[in-house]
């Protein structure tokens, strides 16, 4: 049995098996409870595995199968001899390890917040990067966040009053409410019930294993 010092996974530095860099994937952070409570790299959840802090999780046959350290570079080595579409490995100087897609927080048992962050990232993901009056979707770069009820009228800056907004509906609604520039809104806003920023990454195939944490979270759109 191969004993491991933390220079050993420590996969900074660690060339990805291929040109997409696996060390560029995410994986799914789960609570104790199996919640989903974050999304962090590769490289995090590698030195979380490592430590013990947490375990690797996989869906067969609709059961969860815990892997720790140990079990996971054991099952590593199978998967490596004979790698499937969709799997992502990343090279140790001692083995290819498997990234994991979701791992699970074993040592604390911390409640993920139930508040999501206000802030342009997390508002603009809401709203899935689309105009809430034209319906157009932008990059970043060319949207803005409007006060539904404007400022000047008492309106707030909140999760309710905010919308994603194209540059040319913003200047056109001015310091006015919908109802006063005649547009209307395509939804009315509403506080996100867990992280928006999560549901991204479910267009990846690669990533399906995710929806079964994320479904009761209420992310899936
Ligand atoms: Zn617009």
């Amino acid at each position: 049995m191969a004993v491991f010092t933390l220079a050993q996974v420590d996969v900074s530095g660690v060339e990805p098996m291929s040109s997409s860099s696996s060390l560029d994937c995410s994986v799914l952070v789960l609570n104790r409870f199996y919640m989903a409570i974050r999304v962090v790299d590769v490289r995090r959840a590698m030195t979380l595995l490592y430590r013990g802090c947490a375990e690797v999780i996989t869906i067969e046959d609709d059961q969860y199968i815990n892997y720790d350290f140990e079990n996971w570079c054991e099952l590593s080595d199978l998967h490596s001899m004979e790698k499937q579409l969709g799997e992502d490995y990343i090279k140790t100087p001692t083995r290819e390890l498997q990234v994991p897609r979701i791992v699970r927080l074993v040592l604390y048992d911390r409640v993920p917040k139930s508040t999501v962050r206000f802030n342009r990232k997390t508002l603009f993901a809401r709203d899935s990067h689309r105009c809430q009056y034209c319906g157009q979707s932008r990059p970043m770069s060319q949207l803005s966040l409007d006060h539904v009820m404007p400022r000047s009228q008492g309106g707030k800056t909140t999760w309710e009053n905010v919308v994603c907004s194209c540059v040319g509906c913003n200047s056109k609604k001015g310091g006015r409410t919908p109802t006063q520039a005649g547009m209307k809104l395509l939804s009315d806003p509403v506080r996100p019930s867990a992280n928006p920023g999560i549901t991204v990454t479910l267009k990846d195939p690669r990533y399906s294993s995710w929806k079964t944490f994320l479904a009761s979270a209420g992310t899936i759109t």
